[in-house]
């Protein structure tokens, strides 16, 4: 996401630290491509103009333009705002009870699905959170939410087919929840393809039976500015306490996220980056300003790796490297422990820099394919082999080739990569530059 307005940022930076010394037309030349940069990026109007001209104000002062790295400073300027206008502190949910929470949104949004993916995470907090499913609209919507509820363990209550009353199924659910002793109710509710009067009323009454703590909107970040004005529309109706904005995945632009808080004054709380259950996450400003500008979000990062990754096999694999003792056992474990992680290209773009080298990575680097292949030639291997990989020269090749259904090329530059790779890890210059890219030690 934010490709583009990232490409473009970069460059413009790029040429402002180039230049010695900065004067006013360089400030004022460099927010004009912003500026434009941010329109394409599908800001709302009203918002970019008023966010460069904050910019400005502050990377006009004398103390910057005076300053030994003016370049810098109004990077950091610029960080700083951005941060501001995501939204500046991350908003935490309110939770104190009766911890009851409306997911709200138009058709296709997203609502079941984050409806689930919410419950998953509070679960994971240790909170006991229930389903309960309120849109008598659309026909799959019922069972969608049900089956969701299954794949995370997490109770549903379902009103019969019957039911148009979403009153009555919320009264109902209530008494049902009681029982179930949960701590938090998550209502899915019903959407529309657009906003209308019927659906408001209906979302209205709901509201006020319920009486929320939070009302959530999930809205499509890939529709931009509309996804913004339907935020102001549900908000002006019954007085939404968040966003969850969803498949920012699949969003180039990201126009929605940075117009979202400015236009409509409530915070985004959480992002969905994903199909999958557990690919929802807490909206973080400053982090976001981060992986727009290109600095990576290593704190995130780390998060969604450490729910997958077992911390022991990590270690035991990383020592196993500071030994030299790294073999093909180790390297398929971690080929294991990589495929565990989901797709590796989401998960990367969360590194500093990564957008930079990634088009200089082979086309087909995060292939599951080639990982597959991968796995099938080490597998193909006898146990000797993997241990001292020394010992597989031209028949053992050829053999291993025919095992996993590849060919001598692949298995010859498997082996290659593998031999520079244990080359690097023997270096200790390079492994510790390797870590200190990764920020951790030493
Ligand atoms: P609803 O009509 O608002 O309840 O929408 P659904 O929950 O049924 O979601 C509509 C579609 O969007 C489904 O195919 C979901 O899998 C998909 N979806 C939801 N959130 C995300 C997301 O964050 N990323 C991606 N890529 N797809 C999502």
């Amino acid at each position: 996401m934010f490709t583009s307005l990232s490409d473009s940022l970069d460059k413009t930076f790029r040429n402002l630290r180039g230049v010695g010394k900065i004067s006013e037309k360089n400030i004022a030349d460099a927010l004009r491509e912003i500026r434009i940069a941010l329109l394409e990026a599908d800001v709302e109007f009203g918002v970019a103009k008023d966010f460069i001209s904050r910019v400005k104000e502050k990377a006009m002062g004398e103390d910057v333009l005076k300053s030994i790295k003016p370049g810098e400073q109004i990077v950091k300027i610029f960080h700083d705002e951005l941060e501001a206008l995501l939204g500046g502190d991350q908003a935490p949910l309110d939770l104190n009870p009766p911890a009851r929470i409306l997911i709200c949104g138009l058709n296709g949004a997203g609502k079941t699905t984050t409806s689930a993916k919410l419950a998953n995470r509070l679960k994971k907090e240790g909170r006991r959170p229930l389903l309960i499913a309120c849109d008598l609209y659309r026909p799959a919507a019922i069972d969608q939410l049900a089956v969701l509820a299954k794949q995370i363990d997490v109770p549903c209550y379902t009103p019969d087919a019957s039911e148009s009353d979403v009153v009555k199924v919320a009264k109902d659910a209530l008494a049902w929840a009681e029982k179930q002793q949960g701590t938090v109710l998550i209502f899915d509710t019903a959407g529309r393809q657009e906003i209308d009067e019927k659906l408001i009323l209906e979302l209205k009454r709901l509201h006020d039976f319920v009486k929320p703590k939070e009302t959530l909107l999930v809205a499509d970040s890939a529709t931009g500015q509309q996804a913004v004005s339907v935020a102001e529309h549900f908000d002006g109706a019954v007085g939404i306490t968040g966003i969850i904005l969803t498949k920012l995945d699949g969003d180039a632009r990201g126009g929605a996220a940075l117009s979202m808080r400015a236009v409509t004054g409530k915070p985004i709380k959480y992002a969905g980056e994903g199909e999958k259950l557990d690919q929802l996450f807490e909206f973080h400003p400053s982090r976001m300003a981060d992986r727009i500008l290109g600095m990576g979000d290593i704190v995130g990062m780390v998060e969604q790796v450490a729910d997958k990754v077992n911390e022991a096999d990590a270690m035991r694999s990383m020592k196993r490297m500071q030994e030299g003792k790294f073999d093909f056992t180790d390297f398929l474990d971690q080929m294991k422990m990589i495929q565990n992680l989901g797709p590796l290209e989401g998960l990367l773009g969360l590194m500093p820099g990564f957008s930079k080298i990634k088009k200089q990575l082979p086309a087909g680097a995060f292939d599951n394919k080639k990982i597959k292949r991968t796995e099938a030639i080490v597998l193909s291997m006898t146990l000797e082999e993997r241990t001292r990989p020394e010992i597989i020269k031209g028949s053992r090749r050829q053999r291993i080739a025919d095992g996993s259904g590849t060919t001598l090329m692949e298995v010859n530059q498997l082996i290659k990569q593998f031999g520079e790779m244990r080359k690097m890890m023997k270096s200790p210059t390079k492994m510790g530059n390797m870590m200190k890219q990764l920020g951790g030690a030493p």
